[in-house]
C-alpha cells in the first residue's frame, strides 16, 4: 500500500466534493459489515486521501485511499436510492428548496409526491412530471435533477 500524493489529494478533494454521495464498490476490510452498493454522503477527504462519509447504514468509516473503492452516484437507479434517501430527510424538514429544479418548496401548497422516487417536489415539477408521463414533454433525467451533485449543503 502506498500514500497519496499531494496531488492525488487535491483530485480527490475535487471530485468528491463535500455534500456529494458515493456508492461502495468493495471494502478491503474483513471486519467490515457495509455491503457493495451502499450509499454515502461525503464530508471530505482527509490529507491520506481517504474519503471521509456517513454511510446510509449509520457507519462512519471511511474510504481508505489505495484499498478500498468507491464512485459518486450516476446511474438512474443510484439516483433514485439517493433521492429516496434525501426524501426521508426531507419529512423532517421545514422549507428548503425543490430537490428536482431548486426552486422554493416552501410556496407550495400541497405535497406533491414525485413520480421518480418517494420525495417531494415543487408544484410545477409535479406537473412538469405528469406531462412526462403522458408524453407531452421529453423526460427529465434524474442525473439533472437539482439535487444530484450537492446533496446536503
Ligand atoms: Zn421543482
Amino acid at each position: 500500500m502506498r500514500f497519496a500524493t499531494r496531488e492525488e489529494v487535491e483530485l480527490l478533494r475535487r471530485h468528491y466534493i463535500p455534500g456529494s454521495r458515493i456508492v461502495l464498490d468493495e471494502m478491503d476490510d474483513p471486519y467490515t459489515k457495509i455491503p457493495a452498493g451502499t450509499q454515502a454522503v461525503v464530508t471530505g477527504v482527509d490529507d491520506a486521501g481517504n474519503i471521509l462519509c456517513h454511510w446510509d447504514t449509520g457507519s462512519s468509516l471511511s474510504v481508505a485511499f489505495g484499498a478500498d473503492r468507491a464512485h459518486l452516484v450516476r446511474s438512474e437507479e443510484e439516483i433514485r436510492v439517493s433521492l429516496n434517501w434525501l426524501g426521508k430527510r426531507q419529512e423532517k424538514a421545514t422549507g428548503g428548496s425543490c430537490p428536482r429544479c431548486g426552486g422554493p418548496l416552501a410556496s407550495f401548497k400541497g405535497h406533491v409526491i414525485s413520480r421518480r422516487a418517494m420525495i417531494t417536489v415543487c408544484d410545477e415539477c409535479g406537473m412538469d412530471e405528469a406531462f412526462e408521463d403522458a408524453g407531452l414533454l421529453p423526460k427529465m433525467e434524474l442525473e439533472r435533477w437539482h439535487c444530484v451533485g450537492i446533496w446536503e449543503p
